[in-house]
């Protein structure tokens, strides 16, 4: 599970802080060297990590609970909020469109976990009480239209398709089959590749300008770490991206991905896959993900 690793390593270092009563600065910096450490193994991006740690040691020198006999718990709350903080504060929704449909392009690598995300995300959508359209828009691959008509069909919820054709046009052709048959919110599932290259670009911002979505999310691996990071980093700089959804944090026991994206990129990620089974997709929670950590 996500931050298996890292809950346990931050659990040890509390667990020693709590034995001390009253701290000394020397007593938190020792801490917050342990943390730095912990954090890093987690594969939480350097940068992220030394300005996460300097703030902590700011606050907890500067509020003066150093001296009181719940001076750890003081600094495990400050570790709480600047965990919550890092991934983001508060949950971040979906911008539902006043004037239907809502249009979501979710774009990513393959084998990121998109085309089960869309299913997953239609799903969710549809236990709210809208009616979503998935769009298979990956024209380069037959395999890829078929996938997402299977989930379609498991979820119950109807694909747009037209064979290979050309994306843009497909995108488009899509909204308007939505505004004939009442569906308030299409989903594009558009096409990816092993790697981020200037063709598949060229393409989403191609498909991002005839049908100007509401919603750009990135779906990301979370088990490949700072890859994912800089996979978010490429696709907001040269498409722009409302948000993140990351999968397969049931299998990521480190939590570095989780815990960077948001601080380097200044994406949010919105909702998480935990699994292959087609499920709703789940709301990301910065404060329960830290306390998760916490423990
Ligand atoms: P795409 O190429 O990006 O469309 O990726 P797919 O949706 O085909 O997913 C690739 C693989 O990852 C499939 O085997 C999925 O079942 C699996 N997968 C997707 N999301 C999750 C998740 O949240 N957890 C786990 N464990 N596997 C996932």
């Amino acid at each position: 599970m996500i931050f298996e690793n890292l809950s346990d390593r931050l659990q040890g270092i509390f667990k020693k802080l709590r034995g001390h009563g009253k701290l000394t600065e020397d007593d938190v910096s020792d801490a917050m060297r342990e943390v730095r450490m912990a954090l890093l193994e987690a594969d939480v991006n350097f940068k992220v990590v030394k300005d996460f740690v300097k703030r902590v040691k700011e606050r907890a020198v500067g509020q003066e609970v150093l001296d009181t006999l719940t001076a750890a718990q003081a600094v495990i709350k400050i570790v709480d909020e600047e965990l919550t903080a890092l991934m983001g504060g508060t949950e971040s929704r979906l911008s539902i469109s006043p004037n239907p449909p809502t249009v979501i392009m979710l774009v990513g690598l393959q084998g990121s976990g998109k085309t089960t995300s869309a299913g997953k995300l239609a799903l969710m959508l549809k236990k709210q009480g809208k009616r979503p359209l998935l769009v298979a828009d990956d024209i380069y691959r037959p395999a890829a239209i078929k996938q997402l008509e299977v989930i379609g069909e498991k979820v119950e919820v109807p694909v747009f398709s037209q064979g290979q054709e050309d994306a843009v046009a497909i995108a488009r052709a899509a909204i308007g089959h939505s505004a004939s048959h009442a569906n308030d919110v299409v989903i594009i599932d558009t096409a990816g590749r092993l790697q981020i290259d200037e063709t598949l670009m060229q393409e989403l911002r191609d498909i991002k300008a005839a049908v100007k979505p509401h919603e750009i999310l990135l779906v990301v691996d979370a088990m490949t770490g700072q890859e994912a990071v800089n996979v978010a980093q490429s696709f907001d700089e040269s498409l722009g991206l409302d948000g993140v959804i990351m999968t397969k944090l049931d299998g990521d026991a480190r939590g570095g991905a989780a815990l960077s994206i948001k601080a380097v990129t200044g994406c949010p990620v919105k909702f998480v896959g935990m699994g292959e089974k087609l499920e709703p997709l789940e709301v990301f929670h910065p404060d329960r993900m830290a306390s998760r950590i916490l423990g």
